[in-house]
């Protein structure tokens, strides 16, 4: 009930998120245990400053998968 930050999500639905560059993805259910984001870690709860570990792509040019 008190979260902004979802503001930044476009969807409930979307949560795997894709790097348009390399193609690298991120999902929510999964997390990034190397990256230090455990499963269940939400797309929103993750450092704006962080970037796509395989081309240091910023979070921000991350888009949404819609899985339907
Ligand atoms: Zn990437």
């Amino acid at each position: 009930m008190s979260a902004p930050a979802a503001l930044a999500v476009a969807s409930d639905a979307a949560t795997v998120w894709h790097c348009e560059l390399c193609g690298f993805t991120y999902d929510e259910a999964h997390g990034c245990p190397p990256e230090g984001f455990g499963p269940g870690t939400r797309w929103a709860d993750i450092p704006d400053g962080w970037g796509c570990p395989d081309c240091g792509q910023p979070k921000a040019d991350f888009a949404p998968l819609d899985l339907g």
